[in-house]
């Protein structure tokens, strides 16, 4: 994955739309199912995710950015979950938690390679950047999950 910086921003403002969209998803799934705190997380992580995408939108000046195909960015579904992916799947707490787990870790990889293979400063610094916001997420989230776990042991298996 070596990038010029059009091509790395294009990247970063379609994972962080990405997220700012599952994340709303994941929300109303969790206010349907009455978990309020759960949903002000998903919320929060959804407005933590727009926001660093206007921040990126704001770099780019008026770079023209590639477009790029959807597996490059989309989340991916857990295993469990299946084939048919319904927002609707994800009404446990713990499943939603995990689900938005493994893609932040994917995202938070994906900017550690970039950083690994760039060569350009600017890209290189940038991905950087990103990969330690993602892993700061990552860590939101699994102190979410265990306190899941304190709550209700028997939702975490
Ligand atoms: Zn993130």
């Amino acid at each position: 994955m070596r990038y010029d910086l059009p091509e790395f921003l294009a990247h970063a403002v379609a994972l962080e739309q990405e997220a700012t969209e599952r994340y709303r998803e994941l929300a109303e799934v969790m206010e349907a199912a009455g978990n309020e705190p759960v949903a002000e997380v998903f919320r929060d992580m959804s407005r933590y995710s727009a926001l660093h995408r206007d921040d990126i939108l704001a770099r780019t000046d008026d770079m023209e950015l590639p477009i790029l195909r959807s597996w490059e960015y989309r989340w991916r579904v857990p295993p469990e979950v299946g084939e048919d992916f319904e927002p609707s799947a994800m009404a446990s707490p713990y499943l939603a938690l995990a689900y938005a787990r493994g893609n932040e870790i994917r995202s938070m990889r994906y900017y550690q390679d970039v950083a690994k293979a760039a060569t350009d400063a600017h890209v290189r610094h940038l991905a950087m950047e990103f990969a330690n916001d993602e892993s700061s997420h990552v860590e939101a989230l699994d102190r979410w999950i265990a306190r899941l776990r304190l709550i209700d042991p028997a939702t975490v298996d």
